[in-house]
């Protein structure tokens, strides 16, 4: 990948950081698979309440399904989502005696859990160097070139791989996330202060239309 990509991400966000609040690895896993298409900051209020009310994981197992969903109202999807927190709860202590293991398979076969879940997770808690492909990393790699409009996450997730070393990419991943957060935003990207305009696919073809 263009050395500007990294030098430029590296001045903007030297220590990047996933910015789901949590105690236990437990507590990362469920925030990461409650952050699909909400934002951090309400699954982060959410999940304050949550693990303050359930502090263990057989409480959480225990949970009525009811009380659960009433926290987590003001998330997407927060019927399925109540539902996946008390079987992966439920899943956690039954099989893997509590513990999130480094297993993809195993957490890619949990309620809720996919691939992009699975690569935050191994990610952060293990160092594994995998490219977890959100929403803002999505829009990113194609704006950069890197990636085509017609590819799917799982191609966009293998192209990036390929031109990102691994003891990188997890650093990239959350680079890229907090790049399209705050700068790189979907509409009115802050491209008149960007520093990769240069390289930049989407600004070329702004430019040029
Ligand atoms: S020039 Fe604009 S679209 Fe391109 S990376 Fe920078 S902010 Fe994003």
């Amino acid at each position: 990948m263009n050395k500007l990509i990294y030098e430029y991400l590296d001045e903007l966000f030297p220590n990047p950081h996933c910015e789901l609040k949590y105690h236990k690895d437990y507590e990362l896993l469920i925030a990461v698979m409650l952050s699909s298409q909400t934002t951090d900051i309400k699954v982060n209020k959410v999940t304050d309440v949550l693990f303050k009310q359930y502090p263990t994981l057989k409480s959480l197992s225990q949970a009525e399904y009811k009380d659960i969903r009433d926290i987590l109202l003001s998330l997407g999807m927060y019927n399925k989502k109540a539902e996946y927190v008390i079987k992966i709860a439920l899943e956690l202590t039954t099989k893997y005696q509590g513990k999130v293991l480094n297993d993809r398979e195993v957490l890619e076969a949990l309620p809720g859990v996919g691939r992009k879940v699975t690569n935050v997770v191994l990610g952060i808690l293990f160092n594994e160097p995998y490219i977890a492909v959100d929403t803002h990393v999505k829009r990113i790699a194609i704006r950069l070139g890197i990636a085509e409009e017609k590819d799917n996450v799982y191609l966009i997730e293998k192209k990036l791989s390929k031109v990102v070393p691994d003891n990188l990419k997890v650093k990239i991943h959350f680079q890229f996330v907090l790049f399209g957060r705050y700068h790189c935003k979907a509409i009115k990207p802050n491209c008149s202060e960007c520093k990769l305009k240069e390289i930049c696919s989407y600004y070329k073809n702004k430019k040029s239309a």
